[in-house]
């Protein structure tokens, strides 16, 4: 769809500007006024992490005049893999100031601004009017529908993007001329069915794929140039090696931005998307036990079946010795309950808790009525039991 530009130009550029931009300036559908628009902009990136990373570059790049950076965590070392902002040096520091550090190093001429917070509905509609636009590059679903609702309250046009182990999507969503996320996922999907990159996986490079795509279709969006993919979905394949686009259309019957809205203010998105579902949360009540608990158990010699419901690759990493991989997979086809000891208490556990509460709720459906399930998982184990094992 072709639109008109999001941003008026700014007065001029410097004689810096001009030579740092050039291979811009060049381009006859850029040009100066192309840039003048990009140095007018303002572009808030939620996230700083796998997509976050490529977007905060190359928008500092192109000179993006103001970048926001909404992120509250710190760098970790299973980051690097992927997020590409930030190097060995800033693993436990601040991922916003990091962030902030290689943009400057990228661009001395863009003016970062810092929110180190968690976005929720308390801060994003104050946050996001501050911008012209969104790059959303958030990897849960709670997060997606707050920008996504937020957005169409404000009527301010944002790019998506999403990344699972090969696969990629991205999109612009700006409800005044297209469809917006809930026009394309009106529900989130049930708890614990779509695994996250934590807990699934991603493969580093497929950031760049889709963070260059979320990019582009910001310049196109802010400088008015080309058709932007509203309205359009684009489907990244890698192991195929297949982009393809698939038409999004308006629902008339949309929550917050159809005829009838029924989501005219923000809501408790935590609650509608659900960590766990609502059978999890009935076996998990007075069946978590600590790793202490778990340690103490196997040193007094109790009989117990401690069962790990992750997936072979991440039982490979790290496991507990005890512990035998039924992955949960196998418990969500059945074959898995008729494998389980009648004699032994059962302990469940998966990297951090979701996965084996759901588990949980199955196995005591089936009778299994004193099994339990460890709190954390293994992730709380070994920090607190086996420190030296290594975490993903
Ligand atoms: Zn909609």
């Amino acid at each position: 769809m072709k639109l008109p530009p999001l941003v008026e130009p700014a007065d001029g550029l410097s004689v810096e500007e001009v030579r740092r931009y050039s291979r811009h300036l060049i381009i006859p559908d850029v040009a100066m006024d192309g840039q003048k628009r990009l140095k007018n902009a303002k572009v808030l990136c939620v996230g700083a992490g796998g997509l976050g990373s490529p977007a905060l570059m190359y928008l500092a790049a192109a000179g993006v005049g103001t970048l926001g950076i909404v992120e509250f965590d710190t760098v970790d070392e299973s980051n690097l893999q992927r997020q590409i902002i930030h190097g060995q040096s800033d693993v436990g520091r601040s991922k916003a100031e990091s962030a902030r550090d290689s943009v400057r190093e990228i661009n001395p001429l863009v003016n970062v601004v810092l929110h180190e917070e968690r976005l929720d509905s308390s801060n994003v509609m104050e946050l996001f009017a501050q911008y012209d636009l969104i790059v959303d590059g958030t990897d849960n679903f709670a997060t997606r529908y707050l920008v996504n609702d937020a957005c169409v309250l404000l009527n301010k046009p944002y790019v998506w993007g999403s990344i699972y182990r090969f696969d990629g999507q991205a999109s612009v969503f700006w409800s005044e001329y297209g469809p917006c996320y809930r026009c394309l996922y009106p529900e989130p999907p049930p708890p614990g069915m779509v695994p996250s990159c934590a807990e699934g996986g991603v493969l580093g490079v497929l950031c760049a794929s889709i963070g260059s795509i979320q990019v582009t279709e910001a310049i196109k969006v802010l400088t008015g140039v080309g058709e932007s993919l509203v309205g359009r979905l684009m489907i990244y394949d890698a192991l195929e090696m297949s982009y393809r686009t698939v038409k999004v259309r308006k629902d008339p019957e949309c929550a917050v931005c159809g005829k009838n809205p029924t989501v005219t203010e923000l809501i408790d998105y935590e609650a509608f998307c659900g960590a766990v579902s609502e059978e999890a949360q009935e076996a998990v009540k007075d069946s978590t036990i600590t790793p202490r608990t778990l340690k103490a158990w196997i040193d007094e010699g109790q009989t117990l079946e401690i069962i790990d419901v992750r997936e072979p690759a991440e039982y490979e990493i790290v496991n507990i010795e005890q512990a035998t991989l039924i992955p949960k997979n196998e418990f969500l086809m059945g074959d898995a309950l008729t494998k389980l000891p009648q004699d032994k208490k059962i302990v469940l556990h998966c990297k951090s808790g979701v996965r084996s509460a759901e588990v949980l709720a199955l196995v005591k459906a089936a009778g299994f009525t004193d099994a339990v399930h460890l709190g954390g998982g293994i992730v709380s184990w070994v920090n607190q039991i086996e420190p030296s094992k290594p975490i993903y």
